[in-house]
């Protein structure tokens, strides 16, 4: 399947200096992110202006992709926008280590997007700081719910933790 992000910069290398805009809405399956925290179906804004070097093309703008999980103490659905600013080199040839490759007179953005988009998208996510997650117990979301076993839980805990300083102490002695 073609890359919906080759593009033709064969007017771009004959004159250093010139640009060109690329501003596109393309479907996220395309990047196969293979990423559960990327909403399968939504789009990617790709919003990218390719500048002509000497030394190859510059290709700097802002992507954007929706992201969605659950959080991950209490399990709300949470879903967001990622945008990220890029600024990525292009070269015919390599001569800088982090390039992408112009092969014949074409450019791929589409590898470039996709990299740049899961780093941008957040990595643990909680609905809030301090959420406080679900009851261990009664699955109560503590959040809204201050159910009654999280009193025997805490006694219970302080309880194993007694015990537990009791027995270095008689470890040392
Ligand atoms: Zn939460
Ligand atoms: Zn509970």
């Amino acid at each position: 399947m073609a890359s919906p992000l080759l593009v033709n910069v064969a007017e771009l290398l004959r004159r250093v200096g010139s640009v060109r805009e690329i501003d596109r809405q393309i479907e996220a399956d395309f990047f196969k992110f293979d990423d559960s925290r990327i909403i399968t179906g939504s789009q990617v804004d790709v919003a990218l202006t390719l500048e002509a070097l000497t030394d190859g093309i510059v290709v700097h703008g802002t992507l954007g992709a929706q992201w969605g999980f659950e959080c991950r103490r209490c399990l709300k659905a949470l879903t967001g926008r990622a945008e990220v600013e890029v600024q990525e080199l292009y070269q015919a040839v390599i001569s800088d280590p982090d390039a992408y490759p112009i092969t014949g007179e074409q450019l791929d953005l589409l590898e470039m997007a996709r990299e740049n988009v899961l780093l941008a998208v957040p990595l643990a996510p909680l609905c809030r700081a301090d959420c406080p997650g679900l009851c261990p117990q009664c699955g109560a979301d503590l959040q809204v719910d201050r159910c009654s076993c999280t009193r025997a839980e805490r006694d219970d805990r302080w309880a194993a933790l007694d015990s537990l300083n009791f027995e270095s102490r008689v470890d040392e002695a």
